[in-house]
């Protein structure tokens, strides 16, 4: 059964518009059908040390994989593109995030999901309301548009 899922990306180390255009390809590559990309944007990092702006990108895909099988492919391909440290808040090649997994809501150890940063950061939320603004955010129950102006009414 295919599940629709959003996946975020994000680079502030290397070349990081191909860095991002990279985990695009390995996602594809490790059959992840992916339907819709947001527009590249830059942003300043938040909550974290100074450090370079990132590139941050939004997916909408398509996956057969479960929730944790998918978050271990993404973990690997963080890897390959040359990510060694991980849940810190130091600069990075490459972060992907689950955004959301269909409508499924997922509290363990390991995943989050949806993950926080889709109602807590401006970027998560305004580059998903460029995919799916009408995506119903299954624990608010709001759609990714108002939770997208709410963050930034918030600022
Ligand atoms: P990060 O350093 O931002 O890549 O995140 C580190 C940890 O976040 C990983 O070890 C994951 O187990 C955990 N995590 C929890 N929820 C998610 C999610 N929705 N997507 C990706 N990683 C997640």
């Amino acid at each position: 059964m295919n599940i629709t899922v959003h996946i975020l990306l994000g680079s502030n180390q290397g070349n990081r518009e191909n860095n991002i255009k990279s985990a695009i390809a390995e996602l594809k590559h490790e059959g992840i059908n992916v339907l819709k990309i947001s527009p590249f944007i830059e942003t300043k990092p938040e909550d974290a040390p100074p450090q370079a702006p990132f590139i941050n990108a939004a997916l909408e895909c398509e996956t057969n994989l479960h929730p944790l099988a998918l978050l271990y492919l993404t973990q690997k391909i963080e890897k390959q593109l040359g990510r060694t440290k991980k849940g810190d808040k130091s600069p990075r090649p490459i972060d992907i995030d689950i955004a959301f997994y269909g409508d499924k809501v997922i509290l363990t150890p390991e995943l989050t999901i949806p993950h926080p940063s889709v109602t807590q950061r401006r970027y998560a939320a305004g580059l998903l309301a460029h995919i799916c603004p009408e995506k119903i955010h299954p624990i608010t129950g709001k759609t990714v548009k108002i939770l997208f102006e709410e963050v930034e009414g918030a600022r």
